[in-house]
């Protein structure tokens, strides 16, 4: 109020505020398209008069307070009609429908009638009465449906007795009425739970406000050349140059992007176009939208409307775009000079690259196809069936890849979405809320599979020839082109476009914290190399031991009794792993590669079911019972807190003393044939120096041994995982015994919390409903707590040992808010899943940008 009153503007203006050049209109206080109506206003394009709601107007509204209705309506010529459309601070925010036609009376009736022909009126009273009812009065859409039906007047005649047989009231006739009316469903709808939790998913705050802009309606209908259309410069899913939209002559907002008869805007060989039928109308709408993306720096949509050749422009939009057009249409508007090149960074929201970055289904490969979908988000993906949301984070925090397979979702189910590679529904169309969620976060989506049965309640989906597949089995999505595919295809990796190339160099050249990535595999790796991730920031060793024909091998040493039982085992699994760190090191060549030695605890390895217990006792020539007496005993109580990661360095060194020699190996092989390579070997889950100096000293003499064997010699950077409070706390004394830090902040997470990774799925969504933790900590980082520890383990670490170099490698490493707090704590790098590694580098790019805005 007292900013008002110091700018001199009354504040009836601020809160109800005719549109023009100079009106105290922002996007904070009346939302995104009255500032750019404004913005239009002010190239003196042809916008029709139109007034300003401000957010707490519409909140007001919402709560049964009305503005003065006949001063509003006093802004308009009198009997105008107007239409009402949202205008929420950020558009990709959404909001309720726009209303046309408010006004529309039997009076308004006789004298449009009169202007623009009978049918022509009953038409357009008759649609506004289908909307009133529909979306207004809230009355059964079946009774007023909107495409079918009669039209003209005896179409009118039969909208208004319904709606007067099913209101028990007649077809309110004041404008003052129908538009408070109009108004108040608007302001309702924003404040409803349901969009409220749609808007969140997109990443607006819970209490976002939503202005309303009244505009006085350009008709689109009557006599001489009229219609309406949409209009942009480029294609919205590639961002190429290509003026796109649609033309419908005698009609209103956007139905020429659905009725029949639309023609194309620019000449076209498929049929007429608006360039042929008014070229004068399509010349001005051109130069319009030149003009607008040079001022407004964007590409906008318009959409117009001409009545007897005259062009009104009623509203731009920042185009919808796809992530690839995104992209481009960001390094476009930077290379014609519009934007710079930090803007066209910021203009790219990280996450939608994602949908860049998916895996395709090799089209060589056999595709077993059990359904056939809507293909609503792009990318595939495989991964274990879930039927619920809680499973999906269950399986999530267990590390399992999942398809979550919905009837239909719901805001309910986001999260679950969130924990989710892919999503298929039975129900549902291409704007369906999993579609639309899909898209904007990425995840490869089918909907709509409708010959697909599911069975929520026995937990079952029969597929369209009839098989029955359960929790658990394996399908992948393949949302590119609507398919649902039995097993696990092989995939393509996906490769960056040009476009996307030269703005992740433009972050690049912004970005002041270091992008690695986590890779176990050779694909992984290849992967990372394609997204330019700057090195490996940790390999974990333990996945490469499942591999069919180690397990065994792995098997005999855990129950090997003696070490030189245990060694000999060892010995055959060496050379296995060298050619796993051979490859690594070469896919990597001339990056750091950070392998992290042996992990998990080591019955995780050891069947449990009977027919492995069976199998390792024929393998190891014992009897059953012996070995299910072993693998009994060898369990623990509380596993993630038992007998695994360095605790295993010293009860069993054997097994680092070979891994440390099969990366030492794998060094002087690698660095044979190019650059020479320095590994970085990492003990994890430690938490106080001695482990280190104990597993450090056994690793140089691995070292000084295989220089020695090899004649020739190669260094290599110890580092320690910080992952237990108790390595925060004393990292200036583990320092002083390594050359790097990396911060595992999944177990940090755990600990920190006393949570289990596991478990945690289970009540998270609860816990998150009721706001007891902001977010899930094991998604994005708690920066109070975990956050606090990362700080005391980075300033106590540096001053152990000056120079160390820091950093995170835990799942939070390709969450931008995390990313954030890395950057801004001083981290050296982060270290992502590959496929989160371009969003890293545009997340770090922006924060560091961000910054120096703020700072300037
Ligand atoms: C961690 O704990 O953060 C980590 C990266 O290791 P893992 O997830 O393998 O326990
Ligand atoms: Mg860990």
């Amino acid at each position: 109020m007292a900013d008002a009153a110091a700018q001199n503007f009354d504040l009836e203006d601020i809160r109800t505020t005719l549109i023009t050049p100079t009106a105290p209109i922002q996007s904070a206080t009346h939302g995104g398209r009255a500032k750019c109506l404004q913005r239009l206003a002010r190239l003196d394009l042809p916008v029709p008069r139109t007034v300003a709601l401000s957010f707490d107007v519409v909140h007001e509204i919402a709560h049964g307070q009305m503005p003065d209705i006949p001063d509003l309506l006093s802004k308009f010529d009198p009997g105008a009609l107007l239409c009402v459309r949202p205008s929420s601070e950020d558009p990709d925010w959404g909001g309720p429908g726009t209303v046309l036609n408010v006004g529309m009376n039997d009076a308004a009736y006789v004298e449009l009638s009169d202007r623009i022909g009978r049918e022509a009126a009953a038409g357009l009273y008759q649609r506004f009465v289908q909307s009133y009812a529909i979306h207004v009065a809230r009355l059964d859409p079946d009774l007023f449906d909107e495409d079918g039906g009669t039209s003209g007047s005896e179409g009118l005649s039969a909208a208004l007795a319904a709606f007067e047989e099913e209101a028990e009231e007649h077809f309110p006739q004041s404008p003052e009425v129908q538009l408070a009316q109009v108004l108040r469903s608007m302001a309702r709808a924003w404040e409803g739970t349901s969009a409220r939790l749609l808007r969140q998913a997109r990443g607006a705050p819970a209490d976002a406000g939503l202005g309303l802009v009244v505009q006085e309606m350009a008709l689109g209908l009557g006599r001489g050349e009229c219609g309406s259309g949409v209009f942009q410069l480029v294609d919205s899913e590639t961002g190429l140059l290509q003026v796109t939209g649609r033309y419908l002559s005698q009609s209103q907002g956007r139905e020429a992007l659905e009725g029949q008869g639309a023609i194309f805007l620019a000449r076209d060989p498929r049929g007429p176009s608006l360039e042929e039928l008014d070229p004068a109308a399509f010349a001005e709408l051109k130069s319009h939208a030149a003009l607008m993306r040079r001022r407004l720096r964007a590409e906008m949509q318009i959409e117009f409307t001409l009545e007897n050749g005259k062009l009104s422009i009623l509203d731009g939009v920042v185009v919808q775009r796809s992530a690839r057009g995104a992209v481009r249409i960001a390094v476009r508007l930077c290379e014609d000079g519009i934007i710079t090149p930090q803007e066209a960074v910021l203009r790219v929201e990280p996450q939608t690259l994602t949908a860049l970055l998916h895996r395709q289904v090799d089209p060589k490969a056999a595709r077993d196809v059990v359904g056939q979908g809507i293909a609503a988000s792009p990318g595939a993906a495989s991964g274990r069936i879930v039927f619920t949301a809680a499973d999906a984070q269950a399986s999530q925090s267990r590390g399992e890849n999942c398809v979550l397979v919905r009837r239909e979702t719901s805001p309910e189910d986001v999260r679950g979405m969130h924990a989710s590679v892919a999503v298929l529904t039975e129900r549902g169309g291409i704007t369906s809320h999993a579609a639309v969620i899909g898209r904007g976060i990425g995840l490869p989506c089918v909907v709509g599979a409708a010959r697909m049965k599911l069975s929520p309640e026995d937990r079952t989906l029969r597929t369209e020839d009839g098989r029955v597949l359960t929790e658990g089995e394996i399908i992948t999505v393949d949302g590119t082109n609507g398919e649902v595919l039995l097993g696990a295809p092989k995939m393509l990796e996906a490769r960056l476009d040009d476009a996307f190339r030269t703005l992740l160099s433009w972050a690049d050249a912004e970005r002041d914290i270091g992008i690695r990535a986590n890779a176990d595999t050779p694909s992984d790796a290849q992967t990372a190399r394609n997204f330019e991730a700057e090195g490996i920031g940790l390999c974990r060793t333990e996945h490469m031991f499942f591999e069919p024909g180690r397990l065994t091998v792995m098997r005999e040493m855990i129950f090997a009794d003696r070490a030189d039982d245990r060694r000999e085992a060892l010995e055959r699994l060496l050379p296995m792993q060298r050619a796993d760190f051979i490859e690594l090191f070469r896919i990597m060549q001339g990056l750091p590669v950070c392998i992290r030695l042996f992990d998990p605890p080591l019955h995780e390895f050891l069947p449990t079911d009977r027919q492995g217990l069976r199998d390792l006792a024929d393998a190891l020539d014992l009897p059953v019972s012996v070995v299910t007496r072993r693998v009994r005993e060898m369990g623990e109580y509380n596993p993630m807190l038992g007998l695994r990661g360095v605790r295993l360095g010293i009860t069993v060194p054997e097994i680092y003393d070979m891994q440390a020699r099969a990366i030492f190996e794998a060094t002087l092989e690698a660095s044979r044939d190019g650059a020479p390579v320095v590994p970085e070997v990492m003990i994890p889950l430690v938490s106080t120096r001695r482990e280190v100096e104990i597993v450090r000293a056994r690793i140089d003499a691995v070292a000084a041994a295989v220089r020695t064997e090899r004649g020739r010699s190669f260094t290599y950077r110890l580092g320690v995982m910080v992952e237990t409070p108790r390595a925060c706390l004393q990292a200036g004394e583990i320092a002083q015994h390594a050359h790097f830090l990396s911060f595992g902040t999944n177990d940090l997470t755990q600990m920190t919390y006393g949570l289990s990774r596991d478990d945690a799925g289970r009540f998270m969504s609860d816990y998150v409903a009721q706001g007891v933790f902001p977010e899930d900590p094991f998604h994005r980082l708690d920066r109070d707590g975990v956050g606090e520890l990362l700080t005391i383990g980075l300033e106590r670490g540096r001053r152990g040992r000056a120079g160390i170099t820091v950093s995170i490698c835990g799942e939070h490493g390709g969450n931008p808010d995390s990313i954030a707090f890395c950057r801004e704590a001083g981290f050296d790098y982060v270290s992502c899943s590959p496929f989160r590694v371009p969003v890293a580098r545009l997340a770090a790019a922006q924060d560091a940008i961000r910054h120096k805005i703020e700072r300037s």
